[in-house]
């Protein structure tokens, strides 16, 4: 019969191995909570999201390094830290919509929806085939995310407002006029923007603007490095 799971078979290694990654991730989340100032919120986000399933199989090993990944496509994953940080900013209440700009495998997207009612993650990736395959991975671990390919200035405009928006991805210069406006008066914009070539080395200053009726406030979190939007 093949429901005995001899030491070393297929079925009686596999929760042996969920169970390393589990606290490999709990490990992961230890090492952030001593190291940065987020909630325990955002870091209960974190653990809950299984990251060795958004990395190629061949980087699963280094899933819960605090380090960015590639991901194919001349793309990465944000390293676990910087989306720990991130998220701690765009703080999201459990009834907001919530706009992504740059899906990349969908981890971010993963973790922001462990925080939001589900269906309320909408996330553009600029890439057609990392859109596709985020979409089949996020909907096949229960993620409710609606992705789309296309520019994230205007994928989603017939969604919008939105409470909140963040960017994975570099723009030029500030955050771009049409994602300003499809988030609502009050609402808060996380993104990595141009530093002005001020440090003149290809990174970034982490801005949150907070969304007025008359223009934006503006927080600096300190310096950053991103891809470029495109
Ligand atoms: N949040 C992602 C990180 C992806 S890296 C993750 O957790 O994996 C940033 C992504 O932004 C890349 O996949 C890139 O293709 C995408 N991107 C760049 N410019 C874009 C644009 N204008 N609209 C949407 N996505 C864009």
């Amino acid at each position: 019969m093949d429901d005995t799971n001899g030491p070393g078979s297929r079925d009686g290694s596999e929760p042996e191995e969920r169970q390393d990654l589990a606290a490999a991730r709990r490990e992961l989340v230890n090492a952030l909570r001593e190291r940065l100032d987020v909630s325990e919120r955002t870091l209960s986000a974190i653990e809950a999201v299984p990251r060795h399933e958004f990395v190629p199989e061949s980087r699963r090993p280094r899933a819960y390094a605090d380090r960015p990944l590639p991901i194919g496509h001349d793309q990465t994953i944000s390293a676990p830290h910087m989306v720990a940080m991130m998220t701690d900013l765009l703080d999201p209440d459990r009834g907001d919509r919530i706009l992504e700009v740059g899906t990349g495998c969908g981890y971010h997207a993963a973790v922001i929806a462990e925080l939001v009612e589900p269906g309320n993650v909408f996330s553009a990736e600029y890439v057609p085939e990392l859109a596709a395959d985020a979409r089949d991975r996020l909907a096949r671990l229960g993620y409710d995310v609606t992705v789309r390919a296309g520019d994230g200035r205007e994928a989603f405009c017939d969604e919008a407002p939105f409470d909140a928006a963040f960017l994975t991805c570099a723009p030029s210069g500030d955050v771009p006029e049409p994602i300003v406006e499809q988030v609502r008066t009050g609402g808060r914009v996380v993104a990595p923007v141009d530093d002005g070539g001020f440090l003149d080395r290809g990174g970034q200053r982490l801005v949150r603007l907070t969304v007025r009726e008359d223009g934006v406030d503006r927080e600096d979190h300190g310096g950053v490095r991103f891809v470029p939007m495109q």
